[in-house]
């Protein structure tokens, strides 16, 4: 019997056979390929940036591409880590909490990903367990090889499927040689073995250090990094060296020796001022036609679509520098401010604005523990506009208040981030509708003005139980709003959600009747998810329960952040006109 039948007799157990390869139906043995992307030396080494803008080139060319993060971690998501250790908890369009990588996937693909595209130890091993209880394994006896790599397989090939890609990206989280991945390395080699050739290629990517006490760059930890690989049976077909500066032939000649990979593979990858400059240099040195050779999918190139994204592309990354003298200053306020990570969806979402407003934007942290009613103005000052972002837990809670408070009594654009949204509610309904008791149940359980608080009964209409509200959803804007206009004037528009508490339904009418806006809502159930001020009273003061700094891309930046950015510039043109004689921005 050949190999091809062997494999093609799945989950068929009783015959004792050493093969074990779930197959998902639909599956085109051939058709789907797979660039495996590993990390050698230590990590860090920015594995999503690179493997997602390889992915955008072939994307670009027209390819289906489908990337996946597969995470050494036993936790089944990210929704239960901490910015402060793991960098902010990214949600999908589905629901699913990720790792902020995904976020990178999803702004340079410009594609929305879903739980398919995201895996942890904890994932597989779930579902190996459950299928044993099931009974799913016919008597055997359940073991790491075949069963645990069985599963890794599957999954990509699920992925394969459900995605119809051309091309499967798949991240392995971790270094080569962590006890954590060591099970995906072993499913990723046993995948190549049974695609054949031409189906799966590896790109190590590694690191060529260069200390300063030397002056010279040094390739021997980028060898031993590559031969733990390669003790593993994968044999690399692309090497990705990164370093601080180009890497010289000579170093680049010893990896290629060592590792048995072409010269024309072996390539570097130095530090770039920017991400968006990595795809350009991915193609400048050609790893997106090795990879199309390595993989023969040359004959499924688009040449036309490639230059059309190309150029669409390049008018971003040439503006990624905006004119010096022209600078807005944003403020925002964060529990993790010194943790930048915990926010990077934000500091992208403001990236993107800064590249279409073509102004600096000069983001400066304020650690609202510090802040009371005495300093507020003083902290406050030289401020054109302010973001509250997301959290949880009380800590600097009072602080963000009396920043929102500042904010709507001297018409300082404000962008209220879910938590921020909620705060400004908090602090409208203290200082306007004179309730000084109004707080959120998540702070002050027996608050005499809960306007904040978990509506379980809410939550059972929408069928989440009495959990995060997690993912993407529809969000109805009201004709005329400055949010609609914000938005070209749609209906209904999608943002991503994650938040347990929202405005209490009963107060509404006490609010609006003060001049509060809901100007977004649930289209069919009383959930608040977008709040302003009229005009009249203030330039831009707009709150929303959703996180729209996880869909902003750099080509279709989130208009609530462009809107907070003009109006900031507008701000800094009024407080200050001599500082920019030239109207900033469109
Ligand atoms: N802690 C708030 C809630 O659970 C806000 C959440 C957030 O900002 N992501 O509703």
């Amino acid at each position: 019997m050949s190999t091809t039948d062997l494999l093609g007799r799945l989950g068929n157990q009783q015959d004792e056979s050493e093969f074990y390869t779930p197959m998902p139906s639909g599956y085109r043995r051939g058709y789907h390929k797979y660039v495996i992307v590993v990390g050698t030396v230590m990590s860090g080494l920015g594995k999503g940036i690179f493997s997602s803008s390889l992915a955008k080139l072939i994307q670009d060319k027209g390819l289906r591409v489908a990337p996946i993060k597969m995470e050494g971690y036993l936790n089944v998501d990210s929704g239960t880590l901490n910015p402060f250790r793991h960098g902010e908890v990214f949600v999908l369009d589905d629901g699913m909490e990720t790792d902020m990588d995904l976020g990178t996937y999803e702004r340079i693909l410009d594609q929305d990903l879903g739980a398919a595209n995201f895996t942890t130890n904890g994932q597989i091993l779930t579902s190996v367990l459950k299928k044993e209880r099931e009974g799913g394994y016919l008597g055997r006896d359940v073991q790491v090889i075949p069963h645990v790599v069985g599963e890794v397989k599957l999954k990509l090939r699920e992925l394969a499927v459900k995605s119809q890609a051309d091309v499967v990206f798949v991240e392995v989280g971790g270094t080569v040689g962590d006890y954590e991945n060591s099970f995906y390395l072993e499913a990723c080699r046993q995948l190549a073995y049974e695609e054949g050739e031409g189906a799966v290629m590896f790109v190590a990517l590694t690191y060529v250090l260069e200390p300063g006490t030397l002056g010279e760059q040094k390739s021997k930890a980028a060898q031993l990094g590559i031969k733990r690989l390669m003790e593993v049976g994968i044999q690399p077909n692309v090497i990705a060296c990164r370093a601080t500066n180009p890497v010289n032939e000579k170093v680049r000649q010893k990896i290629s020796m060592y590792a048995n990979v072409p010269m024309r593979r072996v390539f570097s990858m130095h530090d770039q001022t920017s991400i968006y400059l990595v795809p350009d240099s991915l193609r400048v040195a050609g790893i997106d036609r090795e990879v199309l050779t390595l993989l023969d999918l040359h004959d499924r190139v688009d040449q036309a679509k490639e230059d059309r994204e190309r150029a669409r592309w390049n008018w971003f990354v040439e503006r990624i520098q905006p004119p010096k003298d022209k600078t807005v200053n944003i403020a925002i306020t964060g529990k993790y401010v010194s943790t930048r990570d915990a926010y990077a969806s934000i500091l992208k979402a403001v990236e993107h604005c800064s590249v279409h407003l073509g102004v600096n934007i000069n983001l400066q942290w304020i650690d609202t523990t510090l802040i009371d009613r005495s300093n507020v103005a003083k902290r406050l000052a030289g401020i054109h506009g302010i973001i509250v972002p997301g959290g949880f837990g009380s800590r600097g809670t009072e602080g963000k208040i009396e920043c929102i408070k500042y904010a709507r009594e001297n018409r300082l654009p404000y962008l209220g981030i879910c938590l921020g949204f909620q705060m400004a509610v908090i602090e409208y309904a203290r200082n306007v509708c004179n309730m000084p008791g109004a707080n959120s149940t998540e702070f002050e359980p027996r608050c005499p003005a809960a306007v904040i608080d978990i509506l379980p009964e809410q939550k059972a209409i929408e069928g989440l139980g009495g959990n995060m509200r997690l993912g993407g959803k529809d969000v109805e804007l009201k004709p005329g709003s400055m949010v609609s206009r914000l938005f070209d004037n749609a209906a209904r528009i999608r943002l991503r959600f994650r938040h347990r508490y929202e405005v209490d339904p009963k107060f509404i009418p006490m609010l609006e009747q003060h001049g509060l806006i809901f100007s977004g809502k649930h289209p069919t159930q009383p959930i608040m998810q977008m709040l302003e001020l009229s005009t009249d009273v203030h330039p831009f003061f707009v709150g929303t329960q959703a996180h729209p700094e996880m869909t902003s891309r750099p080509l279709h930046p989130s208009p609530l952040f462009m809107g907070l950015t003009r109006a900031a510039i507008e701000f800094s043109q009024k407080t200050n006109p001599s500082s920019s004689k030239e109207p900033v921005g469109q």
